[in-house]
């Protein structure tokens, strides 16, 4: 009974590593890091994203997480 749905995306701050985060629980505050220069990545709540390290692109992270948030609660297509 689960749809958590584990996103990687490529650290922009080593461009070496990845970091693998759940949209959901991002969004519920956890914080994921870098399994190779530990950088860090977390959002507040409010409309604007706080990222701990301020090194990744936040529209990248927003489109992304838009996509799967309109994807979780919406599954309709069309
Ligand atoms: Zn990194």
């Amino acid at each position: 009974m689960s749809s958590d749905t584990p996103t990687t995306i490529k650290c922009p701050g080593c461009e070496d590593g990845e970091i693998v985060f759940d949209a959901q629980l991002l969004l519920a505050g956890t914080r994921f890091t870098c399994n190779s220069c530990s950088a860090s990545i977390c959002l507040s709540d409010n409309s604007k994203s706080t990222l701990a390290t301020g090194l990744l692109r936040l529209d990248q992270m927003k489109q992304n997480l838009g996509s799967l948030k309109t994807a979780a609660s919406r599954p309709k297509m069309n």
